[in-house]
């Protein structure tokens, strides 16, 4: 084991259980019927585990295909049709709920690859490399403060320590209380730390959760630098399926449920709610309805708040649930993702991935034709690339074909050889569903219980009571949802786990 895992395991830097689960029969005794609408990774994540224990378990997906933001479909190009995907997404070794979820695919989660490197590229300042650190702190943030070319000696004597304690300090309630009202930006202006410290080490890291630091709260950033650098055994390093999500993820789940007698309806939006004497009707909006004693919401918020503003029924069922939806249902700003086919590649020591900081529009890039199979074959093939660019949030109203030319253009000055490359397709979507940390949101953030007996939500906005995020937090409240529904049903609940629950420096 790595010096800094032992380390880090003597001061409590290691996997937690945040509920143990059991507790109950293998398989709920009689008949029970669920609905989970939305099949996404939270709703994906509650269906495997309902269905497991005998839970007659029905998804709803709206969009043709399962995945949601990490969906993946067959995408007809001039040269022939390949996959296309929602976007590149990094799989952290903290995701122990989604990692479990995805055993259920691979029981060795051999389609997983190590991705070697993390850089952070800047067209000003020169590279900073986040995937070499020593996995666990406190050695992994020595080691990036030693190491860093954007932070001096002198810098960190500058900068106000107190202000940085509260990265140190992450509490569950405490940070929320103290920082929930404070900017991202305002934090990090308080650090005093120079420019470029700033730009290189931390805002790559807040555009990463879809948000812009002068509308995130400061308390969300503070959770993040906890659960991804500060309070995890297992490192800012990623692993990345070698193939495309349809295949490697979502056909072997989908099968999995299935061969646990559950049902993946998708071109069937949920469209309103209502109850019946033993729980709950969903409507669809070809005119069918479903009905189950449970139902987990699993959809974006945007969608949760149309669902629930096209339910009148939730007025007097789920009063909080319903006031809480104007908030929460505004999503964070647009996002974009523009896939070129092009003609020729990049130089061959260009990263995998590399997040980009401080440019206008391009937060990162990703090389698909080194990730993949099918774009390594077509590159292989055709002699070209396969290349991927994110805007996590970007400019509203501006359509996606032109983020997509500002992203190219701003590739262009980091890599300069990328201007030789001619496009031969390109798929660019604009959209806005990654939920809004805004400050001062946490106290009205849904839980997985609502008010309402037997209707539960899941997704990466909703609130958990340790720390996760994105793919990992939808993985949670899914199975945390599907917990609920075994307890209620008297069968054996799934074991949840987290990273350290506290910051290093944290009171007890
Ligand atoms: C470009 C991009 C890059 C990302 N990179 C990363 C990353 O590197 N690491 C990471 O951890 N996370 C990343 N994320 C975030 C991650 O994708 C999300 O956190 C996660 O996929 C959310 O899953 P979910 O199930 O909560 O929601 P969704 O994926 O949004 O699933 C909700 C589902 O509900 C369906 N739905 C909506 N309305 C209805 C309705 N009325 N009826 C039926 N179905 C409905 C939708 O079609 C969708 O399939 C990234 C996201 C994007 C967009």
């Amino acid at each position: 084991m790595a010096l800094s895992k032992v380390v880090g395991r003597f001061i409590g830097v290691r996997r937690h259980v945040v509920d143990p689960g059991g507790g109950g029969a293998p398989r709920v005794p009689g008949e029970v019927e669920a609905l989970v609408v939305g099949g996404g990774i939270a709703g994906m994540s509650a269906a495997v585990v309902l269905a497991e224990r005998g839970v007659r378990v029905t998804v709803l997906e709206a969009a043709p295909t399962l995945g949601g933001r990490l969906g993946a479909w067959p995408e007809p190009l001039g040269h022939g049709e390949q996959r296309n995907e929602h976007g590149f997404h990094a799989f952290f070794r903290q995701y122990y709920n989604w990692r479990s979820i995805l055993r259920r695919a691979d029981p060795h989660l051999a389609f997983l690859k190590p991705i070697p490197g993390y850089p952070i590229l800047s067209r000003r300042w020169p590279t900073e490399e986040f995937g070499k650190l020593p996995p666990a702190p406190p050695m992994n943030l020595l080691t990036l403060l030693a190491r860093s070319p954007s932070l001096r000696l002198a810098d960190l004597r500058a900068m106000d320590r107190d202000a940085a304690l509260p990265l140190l300090t992450y509490h569950p309630e405490r940070t929320y209380a103290e920082f929930d009202d404070t900017t991202a930006d305002a934090l990090l202006h308080s650090l005093r730390l120079p420019d470029r410290a700033r730009a290189m080490l931390f805002e790559v890291f807040s555009h990463s959760f879809f948000n812009h630091e002068a509308e995130m709260s400061a308390a969300e950033m503070i959770a993040q630098f906890h659960f991804y650098l500060l309070g995890n055994p297992e490192g800012l390093a990623f692993d990345c399926p070698d193939r495309d999500y349809a295949t490697a993820i979502w056909d072997p789940l989908r099968r999995h449920v299935e061969r646990h007698g559950g049902r993946m309806l998708t071109g069937t939006p949920a469209t309103r709610l209502d109850r019946t004497p033993g729980g709950w009707r969903v409507g669809t909006a070809g005119g069918d309805a479903h009905q189950a004693r449970h139902v987990v919401l699993a959809v974006d918020p945007p969608a949760l708040a149309r669902l629930v503003a096209g339910s009148p029924v939730l007025g007097g069922a789920a009063p909080r649930l319903v006031a809480r939806m104007p908030a929460f249902g505004r999503p964070g700003p647009p996002y974009a993702v523009a896939r070129y086919w092009m003609d020729g590649d990049v130089r061959p020591d260009r990263a995998v991935f590399s997040g980009v900081s401080r440019a206008a529009t391009l937060d990162s890039v990703t090389l698909y034709h080194r990730l993949e199979d099918e774009p390594r074959r077509w590159a292989a093939r055709t002699g070209g690339s396969v290349v991927e660019l994110h805007a996590y949030a970007c400019e509203a109203g501006v359509p996606a074909e032109v983020l997509a030319e500002r992203m190219l253009a701003e590739l262009v000055e980091l890599w300069p050889e990328a201007a030789d490359l001619r496009v031969r397709d390109l798929r660019a979507r604009v959209e806005a569903q990654a939920p809004a940390f805004t400050p001062g949101s946490h106290a009205g953030r849904p839980g997985v219980r609502t008010d309402a007996d037997g209707l539960y939500l899941a997704g990466d906005g909703i609130r958990t009571e340790f720390p996760s995020a994105l793919m990992e937090r939808s993985a949670a409240t899914g199975i945390i949802a599907a917990n609920h529904i075994l307890r209620a049903e008297g069968a054996a609940a799934e074991r949840v786990h987290s990273v350290r629950p506290r910051g290093l420096l944290a009171r007890r």
